[in-house]
Formats: structure tokens, sequence, C-alpha cells
């Protein structure tokens, strides 16, 4: 499967890590929005989060906890951050590999775009 987070994952593509278990992986974003902005991603292939299913939900709450750590060892938790995700086609998504956002280091705007 030609997916560019999946290839990340495998670090058949290089990025820099920012954390990495047995079934997630966090890298920066190559074209970042903010001073901190990591993406989050499970290793296994879920293209969207509309195409996650009823056994991905221990993953999915351990995805949200992971970004809680990362958010507090990158030093922006007691600020505040944003996580996002973009669905489909309306929702913004560009890469077909579930990943969360996570934005920090900046006040965030808010309705998004
Ligand atoms: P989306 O628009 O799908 O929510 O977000 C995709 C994100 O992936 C974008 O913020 C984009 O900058 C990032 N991205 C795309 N290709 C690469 C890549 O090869 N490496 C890294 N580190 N980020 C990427
Ligand atoms: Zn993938």
């Amino acid at each position: 499967m030609d997916c560019i987070f999946c290839k990340i994952a495998n670090k058949e593509i290089p990025s820099t890590i920012v954390y990495e278990d047995d079934e997630i992986i966090a890298f920066n974003d190559v074209n970042p929005e903010a001073p901190v902005h990591i993406l989050v991603i499970p290793k296994k292939h879920i293209s969207s989060l509309d195409a996650a299913m009823p056994e991905d939900e221990q993953l999915l709450g351990r995805i949200l906890l992971t970004i809680q750590k990362i958010a507090r060892e990158q030093g922006i938790a007691e600020a505040g951050y944003r996580v996002v995700n973009n669905c489909g086609e309306l929702g913004g998504q560009t890469v077909h590999h579930m990943h969360f956002h996570l934005l920090g280091g900046r006040e965030m705007l808010w309705p998004a775009g």
C-alpha cells in the first residue's frame, strides 16, 4: 500500500519522531502551523476516523492519552493546546491514514476556517 504515514511508521521515510510505542508513533509535521505541530498516528493503517472500528476503541483512547503525555513533555500542557482530526474531503483530510494534529506554542483561533 502506498501510504506515506505507513512508510513513516516503518521508518522507510525519515521524520523527526517525538514518541513511539508498540501501537503509536508521533512525529513533527513537515509543514508546521504552530511552534509545536506534531502528528500522532496509530502504526496500524486506519484510513480515517470514520474508518475506525469498535475494536479500535482502546487504541483511540490510547492515542488521546498519548497526546496528553506528549503535550506535557513538550511543555505546552499548562498554557493549553489544540488537538485536530481532519476527516474526509470536507474535513480537509489530505493524508489518508488517520492522524491527530497536536498544535501548541501560540494562541489558537476559533472557529476553524
Ligand atoms: P491533514 O491535512 O490530512 O489533516 O494533515 C496532513 C498533514 O501531514 C499536513 O499537516 C502535512 O504538513 C503533513 N505531512 C504530509 N506529508 C508529510 C511527510 O512526508 N512528513 C511529515 N512529517 N508530515 C507530512
Ligand atoms: Zn497508512
